[in-house]
């Protein structure tokens, strides 16, 4: 909401961590409506793994874990509707910009999408916090 974007420091809410039970790497926290919003079929999912508790976003390529809870459940890459851009930076299709659908090869091959991005990011016009897997700006994410 408000911390969408903000190009100062992260809000102190948004400063909880929590270390990823596959890599041992401590990570941030994300809205749990962010992961509802992100996770493949999430009615299918059990109760154990989509319960009331914060949840932490793992950014690590090589991890397998993106989303993972306080109490250690984990939600691995293929239990989500689409790449993590982030976590796939040789994938060329997938995304780095979640509101305006780039993808890392657009990115790369036209830099001045970012410019694009600021713009739009600036006037408020992005949805990071529920459109990018990981609920933060993307700006960050950009080659
Ligand atoms: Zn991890």
């Amino acid at each position: 909401m408000s911390s969408c974007c903000s190009t100062s420091s992260e809000s102190k809410k948004d400063n909880k961590r929590h270390t990823c039970p596959a890599n041992g790497k401590e990570y941030l926290q994300v809205s749990s409506s962010t992961v509802l919003l992100h996770v493949k079929k999430p009615w299918q999912i059990g109760h154990s793994k989509l319960i009331e508790q914060s949840y932490y976003f793992c950014n690590d390529p090589d991890c397998d874990v993106v989303y993972f809870g306080e109490n250690d459940v984990m939600l691995n890459k293929s239990e989500l509707r689409s790449l993590v851009g982030i976590k796939e930076p040789d994938n060329d299709e997938a995304l780095s910009c979640y509101c305006f659908d780039v993808t890392h090869a657009e990115a790369r091959k036209t830099p001045e999408i970012k410019q694009y991005v600021i713009d739009k990011t600036k006037n408020k016009q992005c949805a990071c916090e529920s459109q990018n897997p990981s609920g933060r700006c993307c700006l960050k994410d950009f080659p």
